[in-house]
C-alpha cells in the first residue's frame, strides 16, 4: 500500500469497503473502473480495456476502463440488468480547489431493486425489492418499490408452510431479495427466487434483522403510521431489515416511503405462479409478451400510475363482494356514459407520473423538468374532479374527493420555473423572469455587459479627448483601456498601466475592474442562486409528499376504472353479479383474449353452470383443437375479471366468489422448458389438491398424459374422484381429458357431469362447432386433426388402417383392455416397439455404476418407453 499513489490507495480502500459492487470511481469527466472490475465491465459492456501506467511492463500495469459521467446511467442500467450492484463514488469537492487528494465518497449503491432513474425503470411496472426474514417460528416478508414509495409487509407463522410465501413472491415478482441468514439457507427458496422469478438474491446477514434494531428503524421511518405498525415481530423484522439495507445503499432521504401497509393472506384471491403463468394474466406463456395476455385486453390505462395499478389489481382479485361491487358500480357509471368517459380518458392522458416524480423529488434526484412535470400533472386534477362529478357511484365520489391538486404548490412552480427548463439544474436558466429580484438583476448584468463596456468607452473618450481609446478584453488582464502611442500624454493619472505593446499601451481603472467583477461573477452567482432556489422549491414539493401520493393513488384508480369501462363498452361486456353463493352461472361467455385474436372467424360463446351440489365437476371431452382449453380458461378468466372489479365478456354472469383458482395444464400444452415433465405435473397436482378448498376453482387440462396410459388414466380418475367428493374436496372443477373412459363417472359420482365440445365429421374432414354440449364425445377425430395439420396423406392413410385394425381387435377383446382405452393416445400400436426399446436400454445399462438418482431416472425413462 505504501508504494501506491494516494489516489490508488483511496481507490483500493473504497473498493475494500464495497467488495460486492462494481466501483464507479469518478475521475474528472469519467467514471473509471480498475483491476477486476475493469476486466468485468469491459467484457460485459464491450468497452476497451486500457491501463493508466503505460510506462510500466504489461504485467505491472493496472487495468482500467471508463465511461463518460454524463452517459453513465445507460452503462449502469446495463450492469444492473445483468444482476450486478454498482457503487457510485463521487468527487466531494471541486478538483480545481482541492488541496492534495480530492475527497471522494460512495454516494449511492445502485442495485436491481433500488433503481430510481426513469431511464432504468419500466414505466408501467413496479420495481420491487423484497426482504425475507425467517426463523423457526415464522417468516416475515416485506416489499417496497422505492421509485413510488409503496411498502407493504406480511408474516406467516411457521406452521403455514411456504405456499403463501411463494405465492406472494410470485405476485410481486421482485427484482431483488435481501434475505436473513435463516431465509438464505433455504435452497428451495433461493432457487424459486433466482430461477423462476429471475430475482437477485443477497444475504443480508442477521444483524439487520434483530428485533430491537429492526423495530426501532421501522418506528422511526413510519412515524406517521405508528399505530398501523404490525404487531407481528416477523413482519417488523422484515420491514426493519429492508429499511436498513435501503439506508445502507441509498444514503439519502427516504421520506416518501412513509406508510407501511400490512396485508394478510385471505384479503385477496391467492394465485400461485403456475396459475398466473398458465392463465396468461400479464404475459403469454410462450413468448412472454404482453400481447395475447389478459392485461393486453384490459389495459387501456392512460397514465403510468394506472398502468402499474391495473397490473396490481389483476395480480390480486378481491374476495369481498361489497368491495367488488364498489368497483363494478364505478365501471358501470363510466361504461354507460361514452362521452363523459372519453373526456375523462383525454384528461387522464395528460397526467404525468406523479408517483415517481414525487419519489425523485424526495430522493433529491429530480431536476427542473420534474418540477414542471409535477405541476403540469397536478394542474389537470381540477378538470378531472369536474369530469367525475356527474357520477353517483360511491367509489368515484371518494376518488374525486381524494384528487388534491395542491393549488399553491403548482402555482408556485408555475411562477418560479420556465416552461421548458434545461436538463441540468447546475447550469441555471430555469428560473422564470420576475420570480426573484436578484436573479433578474444578475441576468440583466449578463445581458447588459456589452452596454456597460460601450458606455465606459464613450465616457472615457470624451473625458480624455483620446479619439482612438477603446475598451477591450483578454483572458490574462480582463477588461482594459487601450490608448495608442500618440495619445500617451493625455492619459489620466488614475489609469494603471498593465501592458505595453509596440504601438499602444493598455490600462485598467478601478471602475473597469469593478465592472469586470460584476459581469464575470454574475454568471457564477446566477447559477448558484438558481440552484439554491431550485432546492428550496424541491423541498417545498417534497414536504407535500403525502398529499401528492394520495392524489396519485386516486388518479391511478380512476384510470383503471375508466380502462375497465372502455374495454367493457368496446367489447360488449356485461356487469357480473358477484355474491357469496356457491354458483358460477355464465350465459354466452367468451374468452376475452381469443375472441380478440380471431381474425377470420367469430368467437362462439358458451354457457357455464357450476355449483357445489350437482354440477361440481365438468368432464370435458372433444377432439384436439376443439376448444377445450379455451373454454376452461375462459371460465377462469371471467371469474378473475369479475373479482378484479371488471365487466366480463358474456351476456350475463353471476359469480359466487372463488377463493383461489388453480390450474394444471397438461404436458401436451408445453410449458416453458423444464416444466413439462411428469414429475413437475404431479408436484403441481399434489400442491393443488393439498391447498384447494371447496370454494376454489380448478382447471385441470389433461392430467396424466406424461406417463403410460394406464397410470395416467388411473391418476386422472383418482384426482377427479377426489375433486368431486364433497367429504374430501368437492371443489368446482373443469376437467378436460382424452381418456374417454372417465366419462363413465357421470351417474356414478354425484356432482360429475359430462360435456363435450361438438365437432362434425364430413367424409374424412372435421368441422369444429365450438359449442359445449352435455354428454361425452362420441369419438376422437385425432387422425382428422392430424390431416388438418398437414401430416402427409400416406401417413394419414396408414393411421386409418391401424385404427381400423385396432378397433376390430378391440371388438373381440374385453372392454377394459388397452386397445379401446388408448385409441386417441395412439400408444398401443407402439407398445411392442416401446418394449423392444426398453429392453435394449436395459441391456446397455451397467447397473453397478448407477447412482440412486440415475436409477430413478432410468426407471422413469423405461416407463415412458412402455
Ligand atoms: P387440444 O386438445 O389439442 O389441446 P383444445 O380442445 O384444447 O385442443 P383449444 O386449444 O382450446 O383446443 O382451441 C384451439 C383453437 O380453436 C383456439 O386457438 C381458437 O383459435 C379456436 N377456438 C377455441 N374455442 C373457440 C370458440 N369458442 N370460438 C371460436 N374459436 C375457438
Amino acid at each position: 500500500m505504501a508504494e501506491l499513489t494516494p489516489m490508488r490507495r483511496q481507490y483500493i480502500e473504497m473498493k475494500e469497503r464495497h467488495p460486492d459492487c462494481i466501483l464507479f470511481f469518478r475521475l474528472g469527466d469519467f467514471y473509471e473502473m480498475f483491476d477486476e472490475d475493469a476486466h468485468l465491465v469491459s467484457k460485459e459492456l464491450e468497452l476497451t480495456l486500457t491501463s493508466r501506467d503505460r510506462s510500466k511492463p504489461a504485467e505491472e500495469r493496472t487495468p482500467m476502463c471508463g465511461v463518460p459521467y454524463h452517459s453513465a446511467d445507460a452503462y449502469i442500467a446495463r450492469l444492473i440488468a445483468k444482476g450486478y450492484k454498482v457503487a457510485i463514488c463521487e468527487q466531494m469537492e471541486d478538483p480545481a480547489l482541492a488541496k492534495g487528494l480530492v475527497e471522494r465518497e460512495v454516494i449511492r449503491i445502485v442495485t436491481p431493486g433500488t433503481v430510481i432513474d426513469s431511464s432504468m425503470l419500466e414505466e408501467g411496472r413496479n420495481n420491487f425489492i423484497c426482504s425475507i426474514y425467517r426463523d423457526s417460528t415464522g417468516t416475515g416478508l416485506c416489499f417496497c418499490d422505492i421509485s413510488t414509495g409503496e411498502i407493504s409487509v406480511t408474516a406467516f407463522p411457521a406452521g403455514e408452510g411456504d405456499e403463501h410465501l411463494y405465492n406472494e413472491l410470485g405476485r410481486f415478482s421482485p427484482r431483488e431479495a435481501v434475505l436473513s441468514d435463516g431465509a438464505y439457507s433455504d435452497g428451495a427458496l433461493l432457487d424459486f427466487l433466482a430461477k423462476r422469478l429471475e430475482c437477485r438474491c443477497e444475504n443480508g446477514g442477521e444483524a439487520r434483522y434483530r428485533p430491537e434494531a429492526a423495530g426501532a428503524l421501522a418506528r422511526k421511518q413510519f412515524q406517521t403510521g405508528l399505530d398501523a405498525l404490525p404487531e407481528d415481530p416477523h413482519a417488523l423484522q422484515a420491514a426493519g431489515g429492508l429499511l436498513s439495507y435501503l439506508y445502507e445503499t441509498q444514503k439519502t432521504d427516504l421520506g416518501h416511503i412513509s406508510t407501511l401497509t400490512y396485508f394478510t393472506t385471505g384479503q385477496f384471491m391467492e394465485l400461485d405462479l403456475t396459475a398466473r403463468q398458465t392463465l396468461e394474466l400479464t404475459e403469454t406463456l410462450r413468448s412472454k409478451e404482453k400481447r395475447g395476455s389478459l392485461l393486453w385486453v384490459l389495459d387501456k390505462t392512460r397514465t403510468a400510475m394506472g398502468h402499474r395499478l391495473i397490473r396490481a389489481w389483476m395480480e390480486r382479485p378481491l374476495l369481498s363482494p361489497a368491495a367488488i361491487s364498489r368497483r363494478l358500480a364505478a365501471v358501470g357509471d363510466l361504461a354507460g356514459d361514452a362521452v363523459g368517459r372519453e373526456e375523462v380518458i383525454l384528461c387522464l392522458r395528460e397526467i404525468t407520473d406523479l408517483e415517481r416524480l414525487i419519489g425523485r423529488i424526495v430522493y433529491g434526484t429530480a431536476g427542473g423538468r420534474d418540477l414542471v412535470a409535477l405541476a403540469a400533472g397536478l394542474s389537470r386534477l381540477p378538470r378531472l374532479r369536474e369530469l367525475l362529478s356527474p357520477y353517483s357511484a360511491p367509489l368515484l365520489s371518494t376518488l374525486r374527493e381524494e384528487l388534491d391538486d395542491l393549488t399553491e404548490l403548482r402555482e408556485l412552480i408555475a411562477r418560479a420555473v420556465v416552461d421548458e427548463p434545461p436538463f441540468s439544474v447546475r447550469e441555471g436558466g430555469f428560473i422564470r423572469a420576475g420570480y426573484h429580484d436578484e436573479v433578474d438583476r444578475l441576468r440583466d448584468i449578463q445581458a447588459n455587459g456589452k452596454g456597460m463596456v460601450a458606455a465606459i468607452e464613450a465616457r472615457e473618450k470624451e473625458k480624455t479627448g483620446i479619439k482612438s481609446l477603446k475598451v477591450g478584453y483578454n483572458k490574462v488582464f480582463g477588461y482594459y483601456i487601450e490608448v495608442s502611442k500618440s495619445y500617451y500624454d493625455q492619459v489620466p493619472a488614475d489609469y494603471i498601466r498593465k501592458q505595453t505593446l509596440s504601438n499602444c499601451e493598455r490600462y485598467i481603472t478601478q471602475e473597469l475592474k469593478d465592472m469586470e467583477h460584476t459581469i464575470l461573477s454574475a454568471q457564477d452567482r446566477l447559477v448558484a442562486l438558481e440552484f439554491e432556489l431550485f432546492c428550496d422549491l424541491r423541498e417545498r414539493a417534497a414536504a407535500c409528499v403525502g398529499r401528492i401520493q394520495a392524489s396519485a393513488a386516486a388518479v391511478a384508480q380512476t384510470d383503471v376504472l375508466a380502462s375497465f369501462a372502455a374495454v367493457a363498452a368496446d367489447g360488449n361486456y356485461c356487469r357480473p353479479e358477484v355474491d357469496l353463493s356457491d354458483r358460477i352461472e355464465i350465459v354466452e361467455g367468451r374468452h376475452p383474449v381469443v375472441e380478440k385474436m380471431l381474425r377470420h372467424s367469430l368467437f362462439v360463446p358458451n354457457d357455464t353452470f357450476m355449483d357445489n351440489k350437482d354440477d361440481t365437476v365438468a368432464i370435458i371431452t372433444g377432439p384436439n383443437m376443439a376448444g377445450k382449453s379455451t373454454y376452461m380458461r375462459q371460465v377462469a378468466l371471467i371469474v378473475l375479471m369479475a373479482q378484479m372489479g371488471s365487466f366480463v365478456p358474456a351476456r350475463s354472469a353471476r359469480i359466487g366468489v372463488v377463493d383461489r383458482v388453480f390450474t394444471r395444464i397438461g404436458a401436451s400444452d408445453d410449458l416453458s422448458a423444464g416444466q413439462s415433465t411428469f414429475m413437475v405435473e404431479m408436484t403441481e397436482v399434489a400442491e393443488l389438491l393439498k391447498n384447494a378448498t371447496a370454494r376454489s376453482l380448478l382447471i385441470l387440462d389433461e392430467i396424466g398424459r406424461g406417463t403410460s396410459t394406464y397410470d395416467g388414466m388411473s391418476i386422472a380418475r383418482a384426482v377427479l374422484e377426489y375433486c368431486a367428493d364433497k367429504r374430501r374436496l368437492g371443489a368446482k372443477t373443469l376437467f378436460a381429458t382424452h381418456y374417454h373412459e372417465i366419462t363413465g363417472l357421470e351417474g356414478q359420482i354425484t356432482g360429475v357431469k359430462n360435456y363435450n365440445i361438438a365437432a362434425k365429421k364430413r367424409r374424412d374432414d372435421i368441422i369444429f362447432l365450438r359449442k359445449i354440449v352435455p354428454g361425452g364425445a362420441d369419438q376422437s377425430y385425432g387422425i382428422e386433426v392430424a390431416k388438418l395439420a398437414g401430416v402427409p396423406d400416406r401417413v394419414i392413410r396408414r393411421a386409418r388402417e391401424i385404427l381400423a385394425e385396432l378397433e376390430a381387435e378391440g371388438a373381440v377383446r374385453p372392454a377394459a383392455e388397452p386397445a379401446a382405452a388408448d385409441r386417441d393416445g395412439g400408444q398401443v400400436s407402439l407398445m411392442d416397439m416401446g418394449a423392444a426399446q426398453a429392453a435394449e436400454r436395459l441391456r446397455r445399462t451397467d447397473v453397478n455404476t448407477l447412482t440412486p438418482i440415475e436409477a430413478m431416472n432410468l426407471l422413469f425413462e423405461l416407463k415412458q418407453m412402455l
